[in-house]
């Protein structure tokens, strides 16, 4: 892309997900199931984004930053996940979360500015060894593969996250990668008296990975003061981490990928607040005028040739019901013709994803074809 086409407004946020990145874990970490309430939040808040399925990343591509009998080891439910299980749809999300924080780099790489990949779990992933709701480090199978693919020469790891990215370093300090820029914040701020100064540092931390191509962005939620493994940010403060770092980058041209990391309050509608205030301040960062009086118009993604046609179709389809919810809510009539009958629609056996049991809606209602029982 020519330098000109570089920063463009954008008309939307580009967000990297399909349902295959979801998993069902019983945990004290959301991470398996956050994407797709993250992104179903995002929506809900009027901002046009761009919802793109994520290919998954190869074999080939998770063991350059892990281990090969490592991995194969975990995609074959023969040793323990993050999680501390082997269940076989946790290793099949694994693909898919690493491949969206893997999309967001290079859409950032394109556009420029910035791209967001909704997951978690990555920093605690270590080289032959998962860890703490983490089992691959998708922050060094990004880094790794773009320096592999010539997009990178340098990438930085900006780790924002309450706790130390151990397993980023672990896998830089075994593999001698010399190319990544890594600051996680936990090695130096813990406490609220510190929260000013650490604000105060932010631009410049950011200022620092100037000479990188590009940023991942761990704009982690569990250092809220509330949080049961966190506690010295408010709510404020954590919004403003998050303007500082986006305002930063931009104004230095520093392209960002960001995601979710951690949070761990209950319900999870509290950690959902932080990572919508991530996105608004994302939005008002990046400004775009052909955004402007757009309200709740969304914008559906065009999807990716290369990706599974199952994530394709879901997407889209999920995206429609978002609309109609969007445009509702206000009104109390949420999503009116697109209320699955309780489970009952033919779609969900063969996609398998329901919105949320909250609102009763169902993912897979086709364009053009409401289910007529609502
Ligand atoms: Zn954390």
């Amino acid at each position: 892309m020519s330098p000109s086409a570089l920063h463009q407004p954008l008309a939307t946020i580009p967000v990297f997900f399909c349902d295959a990145m979801q998993a069902h874990v019983e945990s004290l970490s959301p991470s398996a199931h956050k994407p797709l309430a993250a992104v179903q939040s995002w929506l809900a808040l009027g901002i046009p984004l761009s919802v793109i399925p994520p290919k998954p990343v190869t074999r080939e591509e998770l063991a350059r930053a892990h281990d090969r009998k490592h991995v194969d080891a975990i995609l074959e439910c023969r040793t323990m996940n993050g999680f501390y299980t082997r269940a076989a749809d946790v290793a099949a999300s694994l693909p898919y979360t690493s491949g969206a924080m893997l999309a967001a780099a290079r859409k950032a790489l394109r556009n420029g500015q910035v791209a967001v990949a909704p997951t978690c779990g990555f920093h605690h992933a270590r080289h032959a060894k998962a860890d703490a709701f983490c089992t691959f480090n998708g922050l060094m199978v990004t880094a790794l593969a773009l320096k592999d693919e010539g997009l990178a020469q340098r990438v930085g790891i900006l780790d924002l996250d309450q706790h130390y990215g151990d397993g980023t370093e672990e896998i830089i300090t075994t593999l001698g990668v010399d190319f990544v820029n890594h600051y996680s914040s936990a090695e130096e701020y813990n406490w609220p008296a510190q929260a000013e100064e650490f604000l105060a540092r932010v631009p410049s931390l950011v200022a620092g990975m100037k000479n990188c191509d590009v940023v991942l962005y761990q704009a982690g939620a569990d250092p809220h003061v509330d949080d049961p493994l966190g506690g010295w940010l408010t709510t404020d403060q954590l919004a403003e981490r998050d303007r500082l770092v986006f305002q930063t980058a931009r104004e230095l041209r520093i392209p960002v990928a960001w995601n979710l990391a951690g949070g761990y309050q209950k319900p999870l509608r509290k950690v959902l607040d932080i990572h919508d205030n991530t996105m608004r301040v994302c939005s008002s960062a990046y400004p775009s005028a052909s955004r402007e009086g757009l309200g709740n118009s969304l914008v559906l993604g065009p999807g990716s040739p290369g990706s599974a046609r199952r994530c394709k179709l879901t997407v889209l389809n999920w995206n429609v019901c978002l609309a109609q919810r969007a445009s509702t809510t206000s009104e109390g009539s949420i999503g009116r013709g697109y209320r699955s009958s309780g489970g009952a629609c033919p779609d969900e056996r063969r996609h398998g994803l329901w919105l949320g049991k909250d609102a009763g809606w169902h993912a897979d209602c086709r364009i053009g074809q409401p289910n007529l029982d609502a």
